[in-house]
């Protein structure tokens, strides 16, 4: 290796090595080249080197699997590639030629030859399967001469043109760009072809004749000399850099930016190229090619299942040129490849001991394998395989925990869209998903109007720019809701979760006039009572009604169903208890009422890590008379409009104490800035001012003098109980006055609350708090005799309380890191704000994922980082939580089981994910 060469690839080893999913020890290759067939280099646990397909064809070939031989060139190559200005390492065009001649010697065939002409396919690979985002060239090395050596060999000169065609026209798409001008525009080669079967008056492929196929490689190659000035080429050897060459290139096509950003997968991780023997599906009636996954990759069942095409090649199974056969009919078809493909089924599933999605093709009868990956697969399936494959003993209850991607157990948990129905259904849109589940209902536009509808009995999907507090009943009605603003951490995001309610928002591209009672999308305009359909698992948008239906899971959770009717519940509740036996972190919620506590309960939540007080203050009569308290021209007034809050505030904590039956519940002190309770329309303040018997120009003025330019930085959290201390002085008085009241009598429940003082920054903040509650604690036992066990604590949710850590934890019984505000602050970014420039952010893959959705770990991290370690220093056993948005993220909860945190906190829908994420982070890291 030139010195060069070492450098390039030490800095990608370093560079894999510090991404999140680089885990695996890397050594620096000397080798760029990896045979598979006689002779076999490589193996399974090479992905990062292989990429998958590469690793699996080695492992295929080396326990005997019929794998057509070939080689894979390394992803370190992919690396170099791109960091050398789309150059190759001095000695790979050396060890391709020795690989090359290792085939032709292997099958007696010769790459360009004209006897016995050897065709390759060359494909792409990444080390974790991205399926049909990257490209693939297929039959290549046939040219003018090789036709016919093809013809002659094969005895059958439709078929040696048949896959001349088919390749000029890949390699014409691929490598030398040759497509559709414009979305209007036909695929060049389809028109042609097209074209000459309607002139044939011929209906499939199958029924051009030689001489017809030949007519038309002769059109191709006239096509592509006109559009790219340069003839098609003959050397065959120029056709396999070409190749390579365009299959490197794909890694950084748009299609395959996007998918990685979808699932996380690191840009710098790169992808393989697999060079390998064809073997034709296409060489007559005793040919085939198909798909085929050991089990349902739908619902997990355990049945073959796949397709099949006689007589064709790969891509038109994929194409839908023609309809493929379901895999039971090559029973019939042919039964002996049959035979031979169940027993390959077979051995590929006890020896990947996984789901295997695997491509085959049948030449003459004979079975070939020609790809195997673990199948991907939607969630149920995902919890059904594992779950049933450790009860065939193909995997322990350890690996089946960690195959279950966690976000999986949602699919088990939300409402979903009938299957068939979505398939027809016309998407007109999509934005980012926010709460997970499928929800189709009449458009609204105003919260008054969801309120209507739903009271009249329609469903709706509330339908908003963005939303704010004022929307909360509105959203409460909704099905859904729908924003073409904000992003995974704003405001309808946040609540539609909290609610357990389907949510998109930031769908940019939607537009939403409300004055016209419009929702564009594209071409499509809906009007005000239109229905929509949104999915707020991929975040994608459909015009029309889909049918939904409640899942099993919460049926049985909620008590409508009978535990033994559903299979799918004891599925989950399976995972469920490994899960809770494998856990480390204990798992909290964030809510704010009894039934979300209730629901969250029977999610399996261990205590309540956030209750946001200021969400018990917007509905019914408290929003006006909170609305008093803030507008109060003295603290004599603000008492009076306490007072009345307080009954309210008890009755609620009240209620959250005996939801939680003794387990730990944090209730926050109000945290939102005061004009957040104020209406924004001059009716509504007109109507305040006469309800509340002053002047409307009192009221303007109030708001004017609250009015901040940035209130997220402005009078919020800790500040408000700072400069209105009865604020704080009633909550904690509702607070104890509840707690004494359920901890005494029949029923008496151990109270453990735990008091949280949000957006501190001094400790001289947190001591400002504390004696007030200390206070208010003290004059309330004292008056109820009773003793009440609580803690009081902080939220670590500016930069200067993680880096003062130390001296705030003097003060603190426990913090709870508020990653929504800290990440808002660390990275100088609004929660509310992102939706405009994330989309080009992540098309130029700045972020790897959205900051507010997961836990960047390498900024905000290291200040989480940075206040475990120093708020221990002070207090060993201080108590340590997340409640910020990220807690119900799987990365997010395996970076705080390393950190050492003692819970997540997440919104009920997301305890079992947590749960489960919460098991796979302690496995992970053992
Ligand atoms: C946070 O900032 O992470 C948090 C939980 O508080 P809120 O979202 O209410 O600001
Ligand atoms: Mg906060």
């Amino acid at each position: 290796m030139s010195k060069t060469t070492k450098a390039v690839a030490k800095k990608q080893v370093k560079t894999k090595a510090s991404t999140k999913k680089g885990t695996a020890k890397k050594s620096i290759s000397t080798n760029y080249v990896y045979a598979f067939g006689k002779k076999t280099d490589g193996n399974a646990t090479m992905r990062d080197l292989l990429g998958g397909k590469g690793a699996n064809l080695a492992e295929m070939a080396s326990i005997g699997l019929p794998v057509p031989p070939g080689f894979t060139i390394s992803t370190e190559v992919c690396g170099y590639y791109y960091d050398n200005g789309k150059n190759y390492p001095a000695s790979l065009s050396k060890s391709v030629l020795k690989a090359i001649k290792q085939i032709e010697t292997q099958l007696g065939k010769s790459f360009g030859g004209r006897s016995n002409p050897l065709l390759v396919s060359v494909r792409s690979g990444a080390r974790d399967s991205m399926p049909g985002m990257m490209d693939t060239i297929l039959n290549l090395g046939l040219n003018d001469v090789t036709v016919e050596g093809l013809a002659e060999i094969s005895g059958n000169p439709r078929f040696a043109w048949d896959c001349y065609r088919r390749f000029i026209q890949m390699y014409g798409d691929v490598v030398m760009g040759v497509q559709a001008r414009s979305e209007e525009e036909e695929d060049p080669f389809h028109e042609i072809l097209e074209k000459m079967k309607r002139k044939l008056k011929v209906e499939t492929d199958s029924d051009l004749s030689t001489e017809n196929l030949k007519a038309l490689v002769d059109q191709y190659k006239v096509l592509i000399r006109k559009r790219t000035r340069s003839a098609f080429p003959q050397d065959v050897f120029e056709q396999l850099w070409g190749a390579t060459s365009a299959v490197f290139s794909s890694w950084r096509n748009e299609r395959a930016i996007l998918y990685r950003q979808q699932y996380a997968i690191p840009a710098e991780w790169g992808t393989a190229v697999n060079i390998q023997a064809m073997v034709f599906g296409n060489a007559g009636d005793d040919s085939a090619t198909g798909v085929a996954f050991t089990r349902d990759p739908a619902n997990g069942e355990k049945v073959f299942y796949g397709e099949y095409l006689i007589n064709a090649q790969g891509e038109d199974v994929v194409a839908g040129v023609r309809t493929p056969n379901a895999i039971a009919k090559l029973a019939d078809e042919l039964p002996q490849s049959y035979r031979d493909l169940e027993k390959v089924r077979n051995k590929l599933e006890k020896h990947f001991k996984d789901m295997q999605d695997f491509e085959f093709t049948i030449e003459g009868g004979r079975l070939f394998i020609l790809q195997t990956r673990n199948g991907k697969r939607t969630g149920l399936a995902a919890v059904r395989i594992a779950v049933e494959m450790q009860r065939e003993r193909l995997m322990s209850q350890e690996t089946a925990l960690l195959k279950i991607p966690a976000e999986s157990i949602d699919s088990l948990l939300v409402p979903v869209f009938d299957p068939k129905a979505l398939k027809a259904a016309p998407i007109i849109g999509k934005g980012l998903p926010a709460g997970p589940g499928a929800a189709t209902g009449r458009i609204a536009f105003t919260a008054a109007t969801a309120e209507a509808e739903t009271r009249k009995g329609n469903k709706v999907v509330l339908c908003r720019n963005e939303t704010s507090p004022d929307d909360l009943k509105g959203m409460l009605h909704s099905q859904g809701i729908l924003t073409s603003r904000g992003g995974v951490s704003s405001h309808a995001a946040l609540v539609a979760r909290q609610l357990g309610k389907v949510c998109i928002c930031g769908a940019s591209e939607v537009v939403i006039n409300y004055e016209k009672k419009t929702l564009t999308a594209g071409k499509v305009v809906l009007k005000e009572g239109d229905y929509i359909s949104i999915d707020g698992s991929t975040g994608l948008i459909y015009k029309g009604m889909i049918e939904s239906a409640d899942s099993e899971v919460k049926r049985v959770l909620e008590g409508g169903l009978k535990a033994n009717k559903s299979y799918t519940y004891e599925l989950f509740q399976t995972v469920m208890s490994w899960a809770d036996k494998h856990r480390t972190l204990n798992v909290r919620t964030n809510a704010d009422t009894p039934a979300m506590a209730k629901q969250a309960v029977a999610f399996g939540a261990e205590g309540i890590g956030l209750c946001r007080t200021e969400h018990m203050f917007f509905d019914g009569e408290r929003i006006d008379i909170m609305r008093q308290m803030i507008l109060a021209a003295d603290e004599v007034q603000r008492r009076s409009a306490l007072k009345k809050l307080l009954p309210f505030q008890k009755k609620d904590f009240i209620g959250l104490f005996k939801a939680m039956e003794g387990r730990p519940v944090t209730i926050r002190l109000l945290d939102p800035p005061l004009h957040e309770f104020l209406p924004h329309d001059d009716v509504v303040r007109r109507q305040l001012a006469e309800k509340l018997g002053v002047p409307f120009d009192f009221v303007i003025d109030r708001i004017k003098a609250l009015h901040e330019e940035n209130p997220m930085l402005g009078c919020r959290g800790c500040r408000l109980g700072i400069i209105y201390p009865e604020i704080t002085e009633m909550q904690a008085r509702a607070l104890f006055e509840a707690a004494a009241q359920v901890s005494k009598g029949k029923k008496a429940i151990k109270i453990k609350a735990e008091i949280m003082i949000p957006l501190v920054g001094f400790r001289a903040e947190l001591a400002d708090q504390l004696a007030i509650v200390h206070r208010v604690a003290a004059e309330v036992m004292k008056k109820h005799k009773v003793k009440i066990d609580y803690l009081v604590g902080t939220m670590i949710e500016v930069p200067r309380a993680a880096i003062t850590a130390d001296e705030i934890a003097h003060e603190a019984d426990f913090f709870s890191f508020g990653t929504n505000d800290l990440t808002q602050t660390t990275l100088g970014l609004s929660r509310d704000d992102m939706g405009l420039f994330y989309d080009q952010y992540q098309s130029k893959e700045i972020y790897n994922q959205n900051p507010f959705a997961s836990l960047d770990q390498t900024g905000v991290g290291k200040l989480v980082e940075l206040a475990v370690e120093r708020g221990r220093q002070t207090k060993p056993n201080i108590k340590l939580g997340i409640c910020g948005e990220h807690a119900g993220d799987p990365m997010s909860i395996d970076f705080c089981h390393r950190t050492g945190l003692n819970y997540v906190s997440c919104s009920p829908p997301r305890v079992p994910i947590a749960r489960l994420a919460a098991a796979q982070a302690r496995l992970r890291n053992k």
